[in-house]
């Protein structure tokens, strides 16, 4: 088993355990170049510049004793560290989703001059949803800004209790402190939030002069100088350049699919419902601030009580148990809660939860993932997020495992000595990780070891640290 024993936080010398990360926000040595407005740059830097080594920040390694390596330090000022010009410039981000803006804030403080484009008119998404940010994504945010983890913790709930409780009553048979351990244990907190809130929070800490809203990618092309993304806008056609374009458009990413050509998301054989509801609906049934799970004959109701007022539940069915019934779409709304009541007799908890639920809340959604790409870039053109590794909600892993990829990208982009460089170490790194996290996402084999490492390997950790328990 690995011991994750303390977090050390030390200004070592620039090494392979080291690193240097540069912010380009609080550095007055670097200026942004091409802001603005302006749709097209046909800059092309692709190779660097030796560096600044003026003040800056650093993020330095810590070690644990199980030899991974843990970005322990936030970014702070009066730290002093070597400032890396990164490799190129500008870079235009396709997706203003989770992994998109967090992207955009790490790309932005090593200084590149980021655009993002989103087809939708304002930054929006899981309807429906509450997320479960975990250690390893919590480091990741408090490293980029430790504001936006104060907000995340401000609007979420650092779970406060974890417990499983009978359907039919609601009695409780087990419970433990979740969060205590985790902060204890990890150096952050597991905090459920509603998924709008982080986008909120992410696009908040993004100037609004990088956001274009409406903008839907049509098509990704590339020569040796520059890749250009064609847009819609209404009934506008749009082009934009860019030295680098990141396909950050989720599990149906177009750049994916221009890539590499067509790879339709997985369908896992399961249909999952779920709600947010107004947390009073249900204020008679007493239930715990916290992660509730109600299970009962091998199927589980799952609920997240008290973020922000409020009350998700989600329950899943597999095909397989159900001779294929749960892969039949209800016809409407009404027709979908009938069928969930059906499910839920006998279950009081379930039901009086449901009975508070507006049937036209509640989501019918199959369970997709994409298995984990061999290769995640071509040329100028690189993927993160869900575009290149979605994983079914088991693990709650999607959106963390985003953040580590946008900060993996910034610090291969701000130590590497070419674009392809970068691009091929950023793949190299992340690959590893995530068919890890996927493989396990799919299995119900999961020890306390890989937990350990799920938890504190953060990026830049080598593939061979990756253990198998
Ligand atoms: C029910 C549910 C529960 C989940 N729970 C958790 C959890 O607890 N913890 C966790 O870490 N993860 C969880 N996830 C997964 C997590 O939400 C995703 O992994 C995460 O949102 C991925 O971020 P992304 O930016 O890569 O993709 P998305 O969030 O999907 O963002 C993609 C963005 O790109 C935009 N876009 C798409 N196509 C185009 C185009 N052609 N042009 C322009 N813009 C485009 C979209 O509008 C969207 O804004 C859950 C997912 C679901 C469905």
């Amino acid at each position: 088993m690995v011991l994750v024993d303390s977090l050390v936080c030390l200004p070592v010398p620039c090494s392979r355990r080291t690193l240097v990360f540069s912010l380009a926000n609080t550095a007055p040595g670097i200026r942004r170049r091409g802001g603005g407005r302006s749709r097209s740059s046909s800059s092309s830097s692709c190779g660097r510049g030796n560096g600044d080594s003026s003040s800056s920040c650093v993020v330095v390694l810590g070690v644990v004793r199980s030899g991974f390596a843990v970005a322990a330090a936030a970014v702070a000022p009066g730290l002093t560290g070597k400032m890396m010009k990164p490799v190129v410039d500008k870079a235009v981000i396709v997706g203003g989703g989770l992994g998109g803006l967090a992207a955009a804030i790490q790309l932005r403080k090593i200084g590149i001059d980021v655009q993002v484009y989103e087809r939708n008119m304002r930054m929006s998404g899981g309807e429906g949803a509450l997320i479960t940010l975990f250690p390893n994504g919590c480091q990741v945010l408090n490293m980029a800004d430790p504001q936006i983890m104060a907000k995340i913790r401000e609007a979420g709930i650092a779970d406060k209790v974890a417990c499983i409780v009978d359907p039919k009553n609601g009695e409780q048979e087990s419970s433990w402190e979740l969060n205590e351990r985790m902060e204890k244990t990890y150096g952050q907190p597991s905090v459920a939030v509603l998924w709008q809130n982080v986008l909120n929070i992410l696009s908040e800490a993004v100037p609004d002069d990088c956001k274009y809203m409406g903008y839907e990618c049509l098509d990704v092309s590339q020569d040796e100088q520059e890749a250009t993304v064609h847009f819609k806008r209404g009934d506008e056609f749009i082009s934009v350049k860019a030295p680098l374009v990141i396909g950050a458009d989720g599990i149906h990413s177009i750049i994916r699919s221009k890539l590499f050509g067509l790879t339709p998301p997985r369908d896992n054989g399961r249909t999952m419902w779920r709600a947010v509801i107004d947390e009073h609906l249900c204020s008679d049934l007493a239930l715990k601030v916290g992660t509730i799970s109600a299970t009962g004959n091998g199927r589980t109701i799952f609920i997240i009580n008290g973020v922000g007022g409020k009350l998700y539940w989600a329950y899943s069915l597999t095909d397989e148990s159900t001779d294929g019934r749960s892969k039949v779409r209800s016809k409407d709304a009404a027709e979908m809660k009938a069928r969930l009541k059906q499910e839920f007799k006998g279950w009081d908890l379930a039901l009086k939860i449901l009975e508070a639920t507006d049937a036209d809340l509640i989501l019918e959604r199959r369970v997709l993932d994409i298995p984990v790409l061999k290769e995640w870039s071509r040329g100028r053109v690189v993927l993160l997020g869900d575009a290149v590794h979605a994983v079914t909600p088991a693990l709650g892993q999607g959106a963390n495992l985003a953040f580590e990829d946008g900060l993996e990208l910034a610090l291969q982009l701000s130590s590497a000595s070419d674009l392809r460089s970068a691009l091929e170490a950023y793949e190299k790194r992340r690959i590893t990780r995530a068919k890890l996290v996927s493989e396990r996402t799919q299995s119900t084999q999961r020890p306390q070891s890989f937990y350990d490492w799920l938890y504190t390997a953060i990026p830049s950790s080598s593939p061979d640290q990756v253990i198998r328990a």
